[in-house]
């Protein structure tokens, strides 16, 4: 397993470098926004964990630029306490979660577990509702034939929701499907995800898919 650590609090990315070392991942550092965009879009990595205020190129325009290049390894964003904007705006550009700073080792390494871990394919046959199509071993989503891009999350959801096609599936639900590692994750995350979601795959499209059950979760129908 391999990560890319995108810091420029030098201690802090070297802190991180030698706790991640310690799990036997292999690390690469990047101290400023233009090599962690070298790097991230040079090479290969399993997990990138980036800072959003960053010299040179900052954290959010990674995001962009990485998705922008098709390139779906999961994201970790680290934000300052307080920044619930960044957050948002992480999640916004294409990053897959964020851990506020400070943060302890433990819960960096349970984050970077679970974004490592795919879901379980329990079929590898290409799911469809309606016009949409997804492929979860190729990691293609297309709808009317038009390739989308999707975030991990975001692929998860849809994942989730088409393997339960015509069933209302709760926010909770989602939460232990999509984040099975941590109990404190918000229903307003997963509404925030499906949001972009919902950007992504209905808004320029005749026809809704997703419909929001209100105050409980989400259907997939065609
Ligand atoms: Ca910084």
């Amino acid at each position: 397993m391999k990560i890319l650590v995108i810091e420029d609090e030098i201690k802090l990315a070297n802190a991180i470098r030698r706790a991640l070392e310690l799990q036997k991942y292999t690390v690469d550092v990047a101290y400023n926004g233009t090599n962690g965009l070298d790097l991230a879009t040079g090479e290969k990595f399993d997990v990138i964990i980036l800072d959003i205020m960053l010299p040179g190129t900052d954290g959010l325009e990674i995001c962009r630029q990485v998705r922008r290049e098709k390139i779906h390894t999961p994201i970790l964003v680290l934000t300052a306490k307080g920044q619930v904007s960044d957050r948002v705006a992480g999640l916004d550009n294409g990053a897959d979660d964020y851990l506020v700073k400070p943060f302890s080792f433990e819960e960096l390494f349970a984050r970077v577990r679970a974004l490592t871990r795919r879901p379980p394919l329990t079929e590898a046959t290409v799911l469809q509702v309606g016009d949409l199509t997804l492929d979860p071993v190729n990691f293609h989503v297309r709808r009317a034939n038009k390739e989308i891009y999707l975030s991990t999350k975001e692929f998860a959801i849809l994942e989730y929701l088409m393997r339960h096609k015509n069933n209302v599936i709760s926010k909770e639900k989602i939460v232990e499907y999509v984040w099975n590692y941590e109990a404190d994750v918000l229903p307003s995350t997963v509404e925030v995800h499906v949001k972009h979601l919902r950007d992504k795959i209905d808004r320029s499209f005749h026809k809704q898919l997703i419909h929001t059950v209100r105050g409980f979760g989400y259907e997939i129908r065609g």
